[in-house]
């Protein structure tokens, strides 16, 4: 779909003829963020309009695995066993944000993670005190807890105590997010909120300075709404206008678009067009996946020159990002006939060539002598001794690859192999969801939160599973309540 990449001005208020409707609060998007800023609006005691341009809410936070990434100690992972700290949250989600991380909003995530916990539970959100120890790319059944990200990495587990954090509300394998949206909008649907669907906001409306509603499409007809403390912008991110995403983040271009057709970017451009800054654009989750039910983790990785370049267990995110970042796009994995028997599950990763030693391998695939066999060479080495000193891979997948055929399997992103994607760029905002200007200037009236906004997931190669929906869902409440409070 491609879509405008330029800023929507704001309309005057005088210009606006007649107001359709007039509320405290106007939330615009009624996916995982703007359920939760309505909900808590409504519970400071503010009259809220939720907007909707599909026919019901759920957007991408229902399409999602629903995993909410969650810590600090929560009653399910107690109940599984598992000690965790907020400090060790802290600490990994500091690691994963990367160079971009605002420490402020991840101090504030972990000091309210078990806080949050309780709120989604107030709200009617289910979890099933059971876990999944697997490699997986979410609970294969109905269990509530599983490790989602690079939590047991080398480097992580140095820096912070790991536990699993990802918590599914109860549900069916994928139906995670399916299930969160429902039982949101049933405690929408138990409030005053006034949830108005069909309805698509195209611009904001200022006045003296000050952001006092939206401008909207329904029905072909359109529709001005007031609001008199605040409009939050929760319109999910950027995926779907692949304008955009060659604009701001071209290295996602070929990926396949993860997200609702209203991923297109219209609360960004709404929100730089009212002067907000828009931060982290190129960053975003692309994601390869091999490793379901682990057995290909015990595979390698090697690019176009038949080196290494990722612990093959780390997260697939990582994985993804490595992969992209090979030369000429090319990445391929090295197995052997014991792995092969069980192709994994989604990854449509062809066998490029077969060969009875690493050797024909090598040279039938077109490496230079003495480049591929001398990197499995190494790894088998060292991977005898359960050991792999270059990326750490942990020895539950550590074994040499010695059982010939061997085969290369392809995950260049050129042979059309699914590098789902998704933008973690947006608005830049407070830890509260207001909308900063590139000098740091909050503009009155304006909030967002969601994958419109810069939030705690700011890293490909360091995200992990929960984190996008968590965020969401924390942030989207502070700002709702912010919203609410602001005269
Ligand atoms: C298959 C899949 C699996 C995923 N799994 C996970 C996971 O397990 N955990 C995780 O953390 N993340 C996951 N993600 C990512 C995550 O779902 C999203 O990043 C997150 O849900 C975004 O939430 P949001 O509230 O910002 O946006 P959304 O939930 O998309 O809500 C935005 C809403 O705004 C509406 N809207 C847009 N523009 C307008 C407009 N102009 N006017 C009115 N309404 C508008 C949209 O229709 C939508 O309903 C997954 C994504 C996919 C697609």
């Amino acid at each position: 779909m491609t879509g405008r990449t330029d800023p929507c001005t704001p309309l005057d208020a005088r210009e606006v003829e007649d107001w359709f409707a007039e509320t405290d609060v106007l939330v615009v998007g009624y996916g995982g963020a703007g359920a939760c800023a309505a909900l808590e609006a409504d519970a400071s005691g503010a009259d809220v309009v939720l907007l909707e341009v599909a026919s019901a809410g759920g957007g991408t936070t229902a399409l999602s695995g629903g995993q909410i990434y969650l810590g600090g100690g929560t009653p399910i992972q107690r109940a599984c066993g598992f000690e965790d700290t907020r400090e060790a949250m802290e600490a990994y989600i500091r690691i994963a944000a990367g160079a971009n991380a605002d420490l402020e909003k991840i101090r504030v995530y972990c000091e309210e993670s078990l806080t949050h916990f309780d709120w989604l539970v107030a709200q009617g959100v289910v979890f099933n005190p059971e876990y999944y120890g697997g490699k997986h790319t979410n609970t294969p059944e109905y269990q509530s807890l599983c490790w989602s990200g690079n939590e047991k990495g080398w480097r992580e587990s140095q820096a912070a105590k790991p536990a699993p954090r990802a918590h599914k509300p109860k549900a069916f394998w994928e139906d995670g997010g399916a299930t969160l949206m429902a039982t949101l909008r049933a405690a929408v649907e138990r409030t005053r909120i006034r949830v108005e669907p069909d309805t698509r906001a195209l611009t904001l409306i200022r006045e003296n300075g000050r952001i006092v509603g939206a401008l909207c499409r329904r029905d072909g007809a359109q529709r001005a709404f007031r609001a008199r403390r605040g409009v939050v912008l929760a319109c999910g991110g950027f995926i779907m206008n692949r304008d955009m995403v060659a604009k701001y983040a071209p290295r996602l271009v070929d990926g396949a678009p993860l997200g609702s057709p209203h991923d297109d970017g219209s609360g960004i451009l709404m929100g730089i067009g009212a002067g907000g800054a828009a931060l982290n654009m190129s960053e975003g989750f692309v994601s390869v996946i091999w490793y379901p039910d682990g057995v290909f983790c015990e595979g390698v990785f090697v690019n176009e020159q038949g080196q290494r370049f990722v612990n093959e267990d780390c997260y697939h995110a990582r994985g993804g990002h490595h992969c992209l970042n090979q030369t000429g796009r090319k990445a391929y994995m090295v197995v052997d006939d014991a792995i092969y028997t069980k192709p994994p599950l989604y990854s449509a990763a062809e066998v490029r060539e077969v060969g009875e030693s690493f050797e024909e391998l090598e040279q039938a695939a077109g490496f230079p002598a003495g480049t591929l066999s001398a990197t499995m060479a190494t790894y088998n080495r060292f991977a005898a001794k359960g050991e792999d000193p270059l990326f750490h891979k942990h020895r539950d997948f550590l074994r040499p690859l010695d059982r010939p055929p061997y085969a290369l399997l392809d995950f260049s992103i050129d042979t059309g192999i699914f590098y789902p994607a998704f933008t973690l760029g947006g608005l830049d905002t407070t830890i509260d969801g207001e909308v900063r200007t590139p000098t740091g200037e909050r503009i009155p009236g304006l909030y967002a939160a969601g994958r419109t906004a810069a939030g705690v997931p700011r890293s490909g190669e360091g995200y992990a599973s929960g984190m996008s929906v968590g965020d969401a869902t924390f942030f989207g409440r502070r700002a709702g309540r912010a919203a609410a409070a602001a005269r």
